[in-house]
């Protein structure tokens, strides 16, 4: 996924926006050519709310879709909950559809990466 999607993802529980994004691996693409602020409302680059965004935005914003997040968590402030992005795709699935499984693997994988509030919150499947 593209940090340009932390523009227009909130939480499905409570849609709290914007989530947190915590990078754990990203590859760097092709800069796009934009003429254009990319981000609208949030951009999760810079970790900034955006109200009138001026022509700095339009180089910052081609890094948004210049580079790939591979591995990374999302994590909502108002619930606590997080959500894990894998190869490059978000999965934002509700409590009762998460694998507890994939859920200790992850929190496993990247334990020493993670930040605190999301070691503390946990697996949250139960499946
Ligand atoms: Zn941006
Ligand atoms: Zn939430």
């Amino acid at each position: 996924m593209k940090y340009r999607l932390l523009d227009v993802l909130a939480c499905p529980i409570d849609k709290a926006f914007p989530l947190e994004l915590h990078v754990l691996d990203e590859q760097r693409g092709e800069n796009v050519k934009r003429e254009k602020v990319a981000c609208e409302l949030y951009c999760s680059y810079k970790k900034t709310m955006l109200q009138n965004p001026g022509e700095e935005w339009v180089k910052y914003c081609q890094e948004c879709l210049g580079i790939d997040v591979r591995e990374a968590v999302l994590l909502c402030s108002r619930c606590g909950r997080w959500y894990p992005v894998m190869d490059s795709i978000p999965r934002m699935l509700p409590d009762e559809l998460r694998s507890k499984k994939d859920d200790e693997f992850f929190l496993q994988k990247y334990k020493d990466k993670l930040d605190k509030r999301v070691i503390d919150k946990g697996v949250i499947g139960r499946a």
